[in-house]
């Protein structure tokens, strides 16, 4: 029997998930399969959160699919060794799967596509995780933007433009009789995780502008593990919050910022978008790293921070900045060490997201902020902590003698930084 594929990937829902609704469309029946990727898996902890996350969601789509005569098909192997085990038992015309824009994701479905074209099949791949992509927001001279504010405009006049509406693409149409089969956490060679996910939460849309800033508070949705994983549709969210945040819709905005960076600007992954940048000396101290990560730098607001990062694998906007701004230039080590400590821990890592805003904080992105903008850790904490109620729940010890001094002293640092990326950028 002929029948088509539908591969999932950042996209772990069965509602309004347009590579799947379209395979369905087709008319064959179709087989739905999740690929444990052993490239990536390889490379994480046994408890990491994410994976246990991810294996949670297929078991809620996999019960999902029993009730339809189907099943989740997981398969632990590389994606080339997956497909191959696909078209070596069953007749597969065509594979469906939404696009990602990542650089090494974009190198994968490219050869998956060669692969399966070899054997008569192909590799259909649909717009999904975001409103606009690749080429659609361009600026008037048919370049990427590379500055936030104009491509928000932009990105809204499209919206405007198309009479954006939202239409809820029900899963309609016949999936594989299957069995399906979902592995245990540890046949995978993975184990439970302390660290879970937290349901979003979007129901305090109109005060978003006056808590979003504020740590010590649930002024924010929680959303970003649930878009990196597609456990919820972006059109979805958008219909939610168009008319009701312009704030929170610009907030959605930045995330297709940052993507579309990436897909025009694919070096930014290793290299400074500003390349002059390249040029500055970092100290790169691995004991002054070793504090920075474990929250132990005597600074209480970066503290809290790294712990809550720690502790849940999340951290909260304000302080991200406050903490990545002390990395580069308290401590003046490369934005790439923070970068990577983060996207090794944080529940929502997401690579255009993570590498945007590392290199906005470090003064060498798109639109970043200057270098000689150095945040004040005493006044972010004035200003957005002023009860210290984060800090103390991150950081009880905080009026404890056993509260280390601050590693570095705020003027001295200040100026060192800006002498050092002065020297930098000078050439
Ligand atoms: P909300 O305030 O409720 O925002 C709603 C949504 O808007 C978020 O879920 C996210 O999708 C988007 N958004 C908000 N702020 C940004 C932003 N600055 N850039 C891009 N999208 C944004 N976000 C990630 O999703 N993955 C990352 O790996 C990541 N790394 C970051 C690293 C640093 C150094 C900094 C400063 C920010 C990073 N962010 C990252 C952006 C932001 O901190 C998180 O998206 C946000 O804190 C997630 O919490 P929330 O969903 O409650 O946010």
């Amino acid at each position: 029997m002929r029948i088509n594929v539908f591969w999932f990937r950042r996209d772990l829902r069965l509602e309004d998930n347009v590579g799947l609704h379209k395979a369905l469309a087709q008319g064959l029946p179709v087989l739905p399969v999740f690929i444990f990727d052993k490239t990536i898996l390889d490379n994480l902890p046994a408890d990491d959160a994410r994976l246990n996350f991810i294996h949670q969601q297929l078991g809620k789509l996999h019960e999902s699919l029993r009730e339809r005569d189907s099943g989740m098909l997981c398969i632990h192997a590389t994606a080339e060794e997956a497909i191959n085990e696909l078209l070596k038992k069953y007749d597969i015309d065509t594979v469906y799967a939404n696009k990602d824009y990542e650089p090494t994701a974009i190198r994968r479905d490219t050869e998956i596509s060669g692969q399966l074209r070899m054997h008569g099949s192909s590799l259909e791949l649909c717009k999904d995780q975001v409103i606009f992509e690749e080429n659609e927001v361009l600026k008037p001279d048919g370049k990427p933007y590379t500055v936030y504010t104009p491509y928000m405009r932009k990105w809204r006049a499209r919206l405007e433009e198309e009479n954006w509406q939202f239409e809820d693409l029900s899963p309609d149409g016949d999936f594989f009789r299957n069995e399906g089969y979902l592995p245990e956490l540890v046949d995978i060679g993975f184990k439970e995780s302390a660290i879970k996910v937290k349901p979003f939460n979007l129901y305090d849309l109109e005060n978003y502008n006056e808590t979003r800033n504020i740590p010590g508070l649930e002024g924010t949705s929680y959303l970003s593990p649930h878009l990196r994983f597609g456990t919820v549709s972006i059109r979805k969210i958008l219909n939610h919050t168009l008319n009701r945040s312009e704030t929170f819709t610009n907030e959605l905005i930045w995330r297709e910022f940052f993507m579309q960076i990436l897909f025009h600007f694919p070096e930014v992954v290793n290299r400074s978008f500003k390349a002059k940048y390249e040029n500055i000396i970092w100290n790169n101290n691995e004991e002054e790293f070793a504090k920075w990560c474990q929250g132990k730098t005597g600074y209480p607001i970066v503290d809290a921070g790294m712990r809550e990062l720690n502790e849940t694998g999340y951290m909260h906007n304000r302080v991200r900045m406050v903490t990545a701004s002390f990395l580069c230039k308290h401590l003046l080590i490369d934005w790439r060490w923070g970068e990577a400590y983060f996207a090794e821990k944080l529940l929502d890592f997401e690579l255009a997201s993570n590498n945007g805003n590392w290199q906005w904080a470090a003064g060498c992105g798109c639109d970043a902020a200057p270098y000689f903008r150095v945040f004040n850790p005493y006044e972010q904490q004035k200003k957005f902590d002023k009860d210290m109620q984060y800090i103390r729940k991150w950081v009880p010890e905080i009026d404890s003698p056993g509260y280390p001094e601050p590693m570095v002293d705020h003027p001295f640092a200040r100026q060192r930084a800006l002498d050092r990326f002065a020297e930098g950028l000078k050439g």
